[in-house]
């Protein structure tokens, strides 16, 4: 017997919403739905904007050169559409400023352009209070979990058996070095023998 539904399924973590600069020409108009913003390290490698993944980050060993971004969940004004708003450190500020003076960036309306509308100009950010009562706003999604899909890397949820490879192992990998090292440092001051189970095999006695 079928089970007829007039919704979509509930998706599976977050939704991939798109990802948008300050366009070159025209302006980018928006109310904010982030409650702050979210910053990361990236490199622009391989073709696109990867985040930086120190301490094993293959575009670092590259040699590549690091920008921060910033980022928030945003509504277009003029299409309603949800998205996620990529800016730089510059107009980090103005979105930092707004936070302190209004204690949140939800609501707030931004309009951002480019100096001399030119691909790479300088992005002009304009920034005010809305009226979050009148302006019915989605609930925010979540940055981290979208930044993670638009990026493929995999979530960090704990019990999903197809998430259970990637980034958790690289975590669990990081942690355990961190681990081992802080062991191995020990080790010389306070002349303790160190525990069989971090010495390579060859090293077992
Ligand atoms: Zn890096």
């Amino acid at each position: 017997m079928p089970h007829f539904s007039n919704r979509p399924p509930s998706p599976d973590g977050e939704r991939a919403l798109p990802l948008r600069r300050t366009p070159p020409t025209g302006q980018l108009r928006a109310v904010i739905t982030s409650p702050d913003l979210l910053g990361c390290n990236t490199h622009f490698f391989g073709g696109h904007t990867v985040p930086c993944e120190t301490p094993e980050c293959e575009a670092c060993l590259k040699g590549i050169p690091w920008r921060w971004h910033g980022y928030l969940a945003a509504i277009q004004a003029q299409t309603h559409a949800h998205f996620i708003f990529e800016f730089t450190a510059q107009a980090g500020d103005t979105f930092r400023e707004y936070f302190q003076l209004h204690g949140t960036l939800r609501g707030c309306i931004f309009q951002a352009e480019r100096m001399h509308h030119r691909p790479n100009g300088r992005v002009i950010l304009q920034v005010k209070p809305g009226d979050i009562a009148k302006l019915n706003i989605p609930k925010p999604p979540d940055l981290e979990a979208c930044l993670r899909i638009i990026w493929h890397c995999p979530a960090k949820t704990h019990d999903h058996n197809s998430r259970k490879n990637g980034h958790e192992q690289i975590q669990l990998t990081t942690h355990e070095k961190l681990l081992a090292n802080r062991i191995g440092n020990q080790t010389p001051t306070q002349k303790a023998p160190p525990s069989d189970e971090f010495l390579p095999t060859s090293k077992r006695t």
